[in-house]
């Protein structure tokens, strides 16, 4: 198993075989243990708009849904969501909602910057789409330290199937290409089981990763929203999405690569399996318990009902459980700084 070459990525992208798929299992756990030995670092999750100007014909929160109940924190509920994770030991919040006009970008600074004062030690992730690079330099120099931001696919013809046409793959890869020459630790990903998509689809979301070199990769199986376009369509396989788990730790062994709510969605023991795939990250919730539900991506979301310290007690159980080991610390990329001051994946 050297998986240079596309027919072999191919082949365990669609390998169904139990022995060669708990092989690559292992290969991915041992890649992930020499990077980060057993932790698993905890993120923040705090779901702070549900708005969002677009329309991705697979997502709750497309604004042609007129059955979602809309919902916007203020800076006072953020930061009282980031009080009580800093009091239960978080120390990296994302802050993640939909492409949300209301939030503009002196907005998102005043809300970056007040959690950057309040807490200088803890890492601030943004995961709130495309905006232009003056937007994403400012978001920087207010103190945010990472960007999550999915490409979904790598083909182009297949974002054309799963976006309106106002959205392009080109200025979302620019994006991506943007936020790392700004020093941002970013995070990309991907569905797996999206309509129309295909094996070759994946391998190109596996090469185009290899390019862009993320710090973190999210990949979750895609479930239907019953109010979407997309809401009578097949959800994606929990199996694929472990195998491609291990793929990107194999070809990114240095990222972070997060255990996701859709694999706990689909199956109650998917983020255990993806942490045996070789995952290395879980989000845990921060909202308001009130908001949680109207957050909905997709249909039977779990973790919309309990509290914040629960969802701890519940993933640090999980994690314990599978042999792994619970780490609060802020978790940062496994880089080296060269001399020149270069920072470079560890060997
Ligand atoms: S996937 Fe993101 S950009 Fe697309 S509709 Fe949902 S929240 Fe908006």
């Amino acid at each position: 198993m050297n998986l240079r070459s596309d027919d072999e990525l191919l082949h365990y992208i669609v390998t169904e075989d139990p022995r060669e798929t708990e092989a690559l299992f292992a290969r991915a756990r041992a890649a992930r243990e020499k990077y980060y030995g057993a932790d698993v670092y905890f993120r923040g999750l705090i779901e702070f708009t549900n708005y969002c100007k677009n329309d991705c014909y697979y997502c709750g929160l497309r604004r042609s849904n007129t059955k979602i109940e809309r919902y916007r924190l203020s800076l006072e509920q953020i930061l009282m969501c980031a009080g009580l994770g800093a009091m239960l030991g978080y120390r990296t919040f994302v802050l993640q909602g939909g492409e949300d006009p209301y939030f503009t970008r002196e907005r998102v600074v005043e809300i970056v910057g007040a959690l950057r004062e309040k807490y200088p030690e803890c890492a601030i992730t943004l995961s709130i789409g495309e905006r232009s690079r003056k937007s994403y330099a400012a978001f920087r120099e207010a103190g945010a330290n990472r960007y999550l931001l999915r490409h979904e696919t790598a083909n182009a013809g297949h974002y054309a199937k799963l976006h309106p046409a106002s959205m392009s793959l080109g200025n979302r890869k620019r994006c991506l290409f943007n936020l790392k020459k700004l020093g941002y630790q970013v995070g990309s990903g991907f569905m797996v089981g999206t309509p129309f998509q295909t094996p070759e689809n994946l391998l190109e979301d596996l090469r185009f990763l290899q390019s862009l070199e993320p710090d973190m990769v999210g990949i979750g199986p895609f479930i239907p929203q019953s109010d979407t376009p997309f809401g009578e369509e097949a959800q994606g396989s929990m199996a694929q999405s472990l195998r491609m788990v291990a793929l990107s730790r194999l070809l990114l062994p240095a990222a972070l690569i997060p255990a996701t709510t859709a694999l706990g969605t689909i199956h109650p023991q998917g983020r255990e399996k993806a942490l045996l795939a070789g995952a290395n990250v879980v989000m845990p919730n921060l909202s308001p318990k009130a908001t949680r539900k109207l957050y909905a991506l997709y249909d039977n979301k779990i973790c919309t009902g309990d509290e914040a310290a629960e969802c701890l007690g519940c993933m640090t159980g999980r994690i314990r459980r599978v042999g792994f080991v619970p780490n609060m610390c802020r978790g940062d990329v496994a880089l080296k700084r060269l001399q020149s001051g270069r920072l470079l994946r560890m060997e």
